[in-house]
């Protein structure tokens, strides 16, 4: 069993309409890949592109809304919406959880029913930016490096509210601290080790065993410039940044965030969901079983609070 906390497929259909959830080839997730793998938990994140002018964000957050529950979960039987621990875990053996989630906050500007609006439709994390900087927090590409406005705090007390988890990939260094602070669900959807490969998207060591202290997930991403800082890199480099972070103490932190179809690059050995299968059986061959279902699907479970809203 595996849950894998990031991918953007939401995107990818709504950039390319043609393309179908079923069985298009260019998704490295689609529904015959997934049906056939160990994956019991996907995650699905909310994407809006910077290129969309900002009076029409909110309402490209909501098409890919639609997309999510009309091509992803309203056609199969067999594919349910998660919000909570307890969902995925009555997941019968033929069931697949679909879980829907949140990259950056710059569609909801500075309104907090657009943020309640998303919470109300099952989103259950939230990355508070992307790369640039919106009136939450900079992300990592924004050079003044700010950390989180007084909305930006507003936000991370509504969604501990809410058992939202605060998602900080992405995130300015100082958004991270500020986030340690506050937030009573920090996880780090999609992020390596920047020891390992110095890549501004990646945490550094404090960064990383700040997380772990409180238990917090951290996944790993199958991203080749994130995993060495080119545009190569194999299934053993995933697994060596999953072993920098076993070795900071994160045994109960580590686990898996693909970006499966938010990247161009291609990691050989876990390509596409249809390698989860061989990729788990390298995890088996390094790491302990106890190990390997901690990063499997155990660390992101235990940071779901059983509660649902
Ligand atoms: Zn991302």
């Amino acid at each position: 069993m595996i849950i894998d906390a990031h991918c953007d497929v939401l995107y990818q259909l709504w950039k390319n309409p043609d393309w179908r959830f079923q069985d298009s080839p260019e998704l490295r997730i689609n529904y015959e890949k997934w049906a056939g793998n160990t994956v019991k938990v996907q995650c699905f994140a909310i994407f809006v592109p910077d290129t969309v002018p900002s009076d029409l964000q909110f309402h490209t957050a909501l098409e890919m809304v639609n997309i999510f529950y009309e091509q992803i979960i309203a056609p199969y039987e067999n594919i349910k919406l998660v919000t909570s621990k307890e969902d995925i875990l009555a997941l019968k053996d033929n069931e697949k959880g679909a879980m829907l989630t949140l990259e950056g906050l710059h569609p909801i500007g500075h309104d907090m029913i657009k943020l309640k609006t998303f919470l109300h439709l099952g989103v259950k994390a939230v990355g508070l930016t992307w790369n640039n900087g919106n009136a939450v927090a900079d992300g990592v590409g924004e050079e003044r490096g700010a950390g989180l406005s007084t909305f930006g705090k507003q936000v991370v007390e509504v969604l501990n509210t809410y058992n939202v988890m605060t998602d900080v990939s992405h995130l300015s260094y100082q958004g991270f601290w500020d986030v340690m602070d506050l937030a009573k669900y920090p996880i780090a959807s999609h992020s390596n080790s920047r020891k390992i490969c110095s890549h501004v998207r990646n945490l550094d060591d404090k960064q990383l065993k700040a997380l772990i202290k409180k238990k917090a997930f951290i996944g790993v991403t199958y991203v080749p410039e994130f995993l060495t800082g080119t545009k190569e890199a194999t299934s053993k480099d995933v697994i060596q940044h999953i072993e920098k972070i076993y070795k900071l103490g994160g045994e109960d932190s580590v686990g898996l965030g693909s970006d499966f179809d938010g990247t161009s690059g291609f990691v050989e050995g876990i390509e596409d969901h249809a390698q989860y299968d061989s990729f788990l059986q390298e995890l088996k061959a390094r790491f302990s079983k106890e190990l390997v279902e901690k990063i499997a699907w155990k660390n992101f479970l235990h940071n779901l609070e059983a509660k649902t809203y």
